[in-house]
């Protein structure tokens, strides 16, 4: 019997695996994949102590000082969670583990804009990953979709391999972090198509072009849908958890509706300030949160 089982290997978990290890709990870390979606970042500048890091780097060194520490992690995907007398049943493809407290660290997954082409050219020019795909657009023409940070950074990496890159945005002014948006209008490969919305993804074999709401067709080699993310939590449904907007609604010590299940990161309602440092925050608030509950028991 676990006394915590976090689900999700990004900051907000991996957070709570070494705050879980140093409170003494027999905890387990079961994730997809470590690092998380700030993994996928090109440069992080804003992580104290830590003036600049590729995602890939810093997931890195978060691992390596989780895995410093006695606690277990196992590399799945949790299917279910299931209340039990004693606490909860944490089911994976292969294992069954019984646990007193839960920490839900599952984070958000990319948003899709839901157009003709999306799917059909996804991989084939469309990509909801800047940092793992921008050097395959060497010299080419891509458009990014978003206004807010990750299209704004997405823009400015892209702006390093292809020859041009469009910026689309539906509203008047984008709202990224100021010191991005000064980059964005000094980089002269970047042109922002402000009140704009992509209709339609088209091509034969790979994208071609894209249909503007102006009716206009834009040639692009690459579409990169950069529109925020909605949070994963499936995993919670079964315990219909209060939730806002479909976030998770949590309470000082960052427990949820249900006793004994913690939620942390990006996946939370109360979390405004969707960035490394506060996931990292939640991750350490939940698991000293799921040790004094195990205490309380
Ligand atoms: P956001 O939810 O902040 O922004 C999504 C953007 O996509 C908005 O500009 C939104 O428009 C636009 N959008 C949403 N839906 C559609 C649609 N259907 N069609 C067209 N456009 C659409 O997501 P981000 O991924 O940018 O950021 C998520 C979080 O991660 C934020 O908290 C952000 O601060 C953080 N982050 C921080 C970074 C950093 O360097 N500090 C880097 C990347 C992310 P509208 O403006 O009209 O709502």
């Amino acid at each position: 019997m676990y006394n915590t089982i976090i689900i999700g290997g990004g900051a907000a978990g991996l957070s709570a695996a070494v705050y879980s290890a140093r409170y003494k709990m027999k905890a387990l870390l079961v994730a997809k994949m470590i690092g998380g979606s700030f993994s996928e970042a090109h440069k992080i500048e804003n992580w104290l102590g830590t003036k600049s890091a590729t995602g890939i780097e810093l997931a890195e060194r978060f691992e390596e000082h989780a895995r410093s520490y006695d606690i277990k992690i196992v590399d799945a995907e949790v299917i279910s969670i299931k209340k039990t007398k004693k606490g909860f049943e944490v089911l994976t493809k292969d294992n069954k583990y019984e646990t007193e407290t839960v920490i839900l660290a599952t984070g958000m997954r990319h948003r899709q804009l839901d157009i003709p082409g999306e799917e059909k050219f996804l991989g084939k020019g469309i990509s909801y990953c800047f940092t793992c795909d921008s050097p395959l657009y060497q010299d080419k023409v891509v458009a990014v979709i978003g206004g807010a940070d990750s299209a704004c950074t997405g823009a400015i990496l892209l702006a390093e391999y292809a020859k041009k890159v469009y910026l689309i945005y539906r509203k008047s002014e984008i709202r990224a972090e100021p010191i991005t948006v000064d980059k964005i209008k000094k980089n002269k490969k970047i042109e922002v198509l402000y009140n704009t919305e992509v209709k339609e993804a088209k091509g034969n074999k790979f994208l071609g072009s894209i249909l503007l709401n102006n009716n206009k067709e834009l040639k692009v080699d690459g579409l990169f849908i950069e529109i925020g993310h909605v949070p994963v939590t499936a995993l919670a449904k079964e315990f219909k958890l209060k939730t806002e907007d479909g976030f998770i609604i949590v309470d000082d010590m960052n427990m949820t509706s249900q006793k004994g299940i913690f939620a942390a990161g990006d996946i939370v309602f109360n979390n405004k300030v969707k960035q490394i440092v506060t996931a990292a925050a939640g991750g350490a608030v939940a698991a000293v949160g799921a040790f004094k509950y195990t205490q309380k028991k």
